[in-house]
């Protein structure tokens, strides 16, 4: 294979970029971002692979979620933290009522380019360059908006920057900590059904720190009750981007891309031979590949083959992606493929992107049942095949938006409008989110 370096990408073929009006000022943009902190520090990395090395070992579970598109727009504390709540409370379900320590990485803090299925958007007879994530244009439907500009860049470097910092606040603060788990649920889920189930959770924890107490363990100083440990990941889209955050670390000589602990490789993007799989060969943060219905067996060891040649644990998670009606034939050879060559890898699934459907208005919808039916396949065709189902991606939110249909409220097709809020894909809400919690939960006990 020949010599790899941070922008040896630029010579092979590549998907879903930006065409910029001007190269010069993208070269500037680049260079400014070359001479930025990093956001994240490899250590931290480094952490992130070991423990999810120990999840490939069926030694705990990864959750991964957040928006599908973040927003320039939507950038407040209360959006950070409402997501932060979600995430925990998710967590601790899972961890208590499935009896699972819980790695958690955010789809936040970098979360801002999308790959698009049309490079064009058509409204009225009018055409426009599609919406590509607010790191390259603006959502609005304007010739303005739409056009690419590398600038964004540092736009978004700066919006990172800053929710990660109130992500760090929040889980070395005294938000995360573990006495305070009945106050993570969102005013809104007050009448949810598992709003006892949940509180329920909350009182054993909140006795069980009481006996600690009791018996001498200092619960007050202990940093696992009190702090989190939350890693952030994005979909590594923007090579541009993702080449000027990538650093050699002092301590080892390594690189590292530290726009983010994870990154991933879209499913649209992971050609063997084209730029990004070449980019995140050399690299050396945990990685993400995304497996749709239509991958063969083979696709994923060459994918592995390149990614990951000293088979390390730890180093990649496969998130399969396959849709609710073609998990049951499509994922089992892929597993036992993987399962026969002795790979190391982790097995999430993302129970969200292999169930888009357009509702009548035109809006895109998932359905509550699809995502749960594709996960509970996820969870048998692993137990079938005696492998280990280590993870889960979700997009959600902890904002009350009726975006997927279903769930306990049994949101229709009709209550989509409410509040219909993504910049792209729709996402759970908070109510869906726990009724989910406590399903991976119990599967995750059995
Ligand atoms: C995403 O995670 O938002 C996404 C675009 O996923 P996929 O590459 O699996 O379609
Ligand atoms: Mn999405």
């Amino acid at each position: 294979m020949t010599n790899w370096s941070a922008r040896s990408w630029r010579d092979k073929p590549i998907q879903q970029q930006p065409q910029y009006a001007s190269l010069n000022e993208l070269q500037m943009v680049e260079q400014q971002l070359k001479k930025f902190p990093p956001l994240v520090f490899a250590e931290e990395i480094r952490a992130l692979r070991s423990q999810l090395g120990r999840v490939s070992q069926g030694h705990g579970f990864l959750l991964q979620g957040g928006d599908c598109a973040e927003s320039f727009s939507d950038f407040t504390a209360p959006k950070i933290r409402d997501t932060f709540k979600v995430i925990l409370q998710m967590a601790v379900v899972m961890t208590f009522a499935g009896s699972c320590p819980v790695t958690k990485v955010a789809r936040m803090a970098g979360q801002y380019a999308k790959p698009r299925s049309s490079d064009f958007e058509s409204i009225d007879g009018m055409s426009l360059p599609s919406y590509r994530g607010d790191i390259i244009n603006g959502a609005d439907f304007t010739e303005q908006a739409r056009q690419p500009d590398p600038n964004r860049m540092i736009n978004a470097y700066h919006h990172s920057a800053a929710t990660l910092n109130l992500l760090r606040a929040f889980a070395q603060g005294g938000l995360a900590d573990l006495h305070k788990v009945h106050k993570w649920n969102m005013s809104f889920v007050e009448a949810n059904p598992l709003k006892e189930k949940y509180m329920q959770v909350a009182e054993q924890i909140q006795s069980a720190l009481k006996f600690m107490e009791v018996l001498g363990i200092n619960a007050q100083s202990n940093a696992t009750i009190h702090e989190t440990q939350l890693f952030t990941s994005h979909e590594a889209l923007l090579l541009s981007y993702e080449e000027a955050l990538t650093r050699t670390d002092t301590l080892t000589g390594l690189p590292y891309d530290c726009s983010a602990h994870m990154v991933w490789i879209g499913e649209r993007t992971r050609q063997i031979d084209h730029a990004h799989v070449e980019f995140m060969r050399g690299i050396h943060n945990p990685l993400g590949v995304k497996i749709g219905p239509t991958t063969k067996p083979d696709d994923v060891i060459q994918l592995l083959d390149v990614l990951n040649p000293q088979n390390e644990p730890g180093r990649m998670t496969l998130i399969t992606r396959m849709g609710a009606d073609n998990l049951g034939d499509a994922l089992p050879s892929i597993v036992r493929r993987v399962k026969a060559e002795g790979r190391h890898v982790v097995w999430s699934s993302d129970p969200m992107h292999g169930n888009t459907v357009k509702a009548e208005n035109g809006l895109k919808t998932r359905n509550f049942d699809a995502i749960h039916r594709e996960l509970r396949q996820f969870f048998a065709v692993h137990q079938a095949e005696g492998t280990y189902p280590g993870g889960v991606h979700l997009e959600m939110t902890g904002e009350d938006v009726t975006e997927c249909t279903g769930g306990a409220y049994q949101i229709s097709e009709h209550d989509l409008t409410q509040r219909y809020r993504t910049q792209c894909d729709p996402r759970l809400n908070a109510d869906q989110v726990l009724e989910l919690a406590f399903l991976v939960a119990d599967s995750l006990k059995e």
